[in-house]
C-alpha cells in the first residue's frame, strides 16, 4: 500500500510517514506544497492521501475539488487544525472521506488510514482471508494453516496487496506503483524476487496453490488454477 501526505510542516510529516513505514509497512511520499500535491496524487498509485489544508502554493480544500474533479477516487483523509473545524462538513460534501483534527494521536491516524484502505478495497474487517491464508493487517502477522509465516517487509507489501485485490489481476506496473515510492523507484525490477519469495514461504508446503502468474499480464491471488 501507498500513502501520499501533503503537508508543509516537515517535522509532522517526517514523524507520520515514519510511523506509516515502519507501523504499517506502506510505502510513503511526501508532498510539501498544494501544487505539487496535486500532481503527484493525480498520478495514481496512491491508496490513501492525507491532505493538509493550509498549504503553500494552493489550499488543501481547492486541491481536494480539483483532484475529485479529475476523477480521482483515492480515500482522501483531511488534517484540520482546531479553528478549521467548522469546514468539516464542506470538506465531507466536498469528496473528502474522512478527517482528523491536530494535534492527533499517530496511532490513530494509522488506524484511520488502515481503515480508508480497508473499506476502498471492500473488505469489512481488517482481518483479510484466503483458504487458509490469513494476514492481519493490525497485528502485521501472516498465517497459512495457522502456522505463522515469517516475511520480510517487502515481501509483506506485496501480499497485503494481492491480498487486498484477491481474485483479480494485478499486473505488474500496478503492484510497482502501490508498492514503492519516489526513492525506490530504481530498485523495481525485483518484483519477482519478493513472488519467489513469498511462493516459498507460503504455497510450497500448502497443497493448494494461491500465488498464480498469468504470464506475461501479471499476478492473481486465488484458490483456484488457472481455468
Ligand atoms: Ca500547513
Amino acid at each position: 500500500m501507498r500513502v501520499l501526505i501533503i503537508e508543509d510542516e516537515q517535522r509532522l510529516a517526517g514523524n507520520m510517514a515514519e510511523a506509516l513505514r515502519d507501523g504499517c509497512k506502506f510505502a510513503v511520499d511526501i508532498a510539501s506544497d498544494g501544487e505539487e500535491g496535486l500532481f503527484m496524487a493525480a498520478g495514481n498509485g496512491y491508496d490513501v492521501v492525507l491532505l493538509d489544508l493550509m498549504l503553500p502554493k494552493l489550499p488543501g480544500a481547492s486541491l481536494l475539488q480539483q483532484l475529485r474533479r479529475k476523477g480521482v477516487k483515492t480515500p482522501v483523509l483531511v488534517l484540520t487544525a482546531r479553528q478549521e473545524s467548522e469546514s468539516v462538513i464542506r470538506l465531507l460534501n466536498a469528496g473528502a472521506d474522512d478527517y482528523l483534527s491536530k494535534p492527533f494521536d499517530l496511532g490513530e491516524l494509522i488506524a484511520r488510514t488502515k481503515a480508508l484502505i480497508r473499506r476502498s478495497q471492500g473488505h469489512a474487517t481488517p482481518r483479510l482471508s484466503l483458504a487458509d491464508l490469513e494476514l492481519d493487517t493490525v497485528a502485521g502477522t501472516v498465517r497459512r494453516a495457522g502456522r505463522e509465516v515469517s516475511l520480510t517487509p517487502m515481501e509483506y507489501r506485496v501480499l497485503e496487496y494481492l491480498m487486498h485485490r484477491a481474485g483479480a489481476l494485478v499486473s505488474k506496473t500496478e503492484l510497482l506503483e502501490h508498492l514503492y515510492d519516489y526513492n525506490w523507484e530504481k530498485f523495481s525490477n525485483v518484483i519477482e524476487v519478493y513472488i519467489a519469495g513469498l511462493r516459498r514461504k507460503v504455497d510450497a508446503d500448502a497443497a493448494i496453490k494461491l500465488i498464480h502468474t498469468v504470464r506475461g499480464r501479471g499476478y492473481v491471488l486465488r484458490e483456484a488454477a488457472e481455468p
